[in-house]
């Protein structure tokens, strides 16, 4: 077996439990934002004026949580969407395989190492 060969072997058993656990952690967010509507259903039923306030604390936490989790599911789908149609680990600027060992550390990663570091010494605002 040579290293190209290593390379697509490790790819597919990343792939594999990649997938799983995207479906997993897509499932625990939308499951999330469904407590949070019936959270939010339920204390406009009834509710004094302390309730409603610690409600406001409570809904700041709740929707910041709820951005990030859209981001997070954005990303989420945004890989199944690559493993579909089978583009999962090539890299969005060359087009070359990302290593195995990369996409493992960064699974939401779209840009091999070279591509990375290319982008980052023209730029360092994301650093
Ligand atoms: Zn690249």
């Amino acid at each position: 077996m040579n290293a190209t060969e290593l390379q697509i072997k490790d790819l597919e058993n990343l792939i594999g439990n990649l997938k799983e656990s995207l479906l997993f952690q897509k499932a625990s967010i939308l499951n999330k934002s469904h407590e949070f509507k019936a959270e939010q259903s339920s204390v406009s039923a009834h509710g004094d004026e302390a309730e409603i306030a610690s409600l406001d604390a409570s809904n700041n936490i709740s929707i910041h949580l709820h951005e990030r989790d859209r981001t997070a599911l954005y990303s989420i789908e945004r890989a199944l969407g690559k493993i579909s149609d089978g583009t999962y680990g090539q890299c969005e600027a060359c087009g070359e395989m990302i290593a195995a060992r990369r996409l493992q550390a960064r699974p939401f990663t779209a840009l091999c190492i070279d591509c990375m570091e290319e982008q980052e010494s023209h730029s360092n605002i994301y650093q």
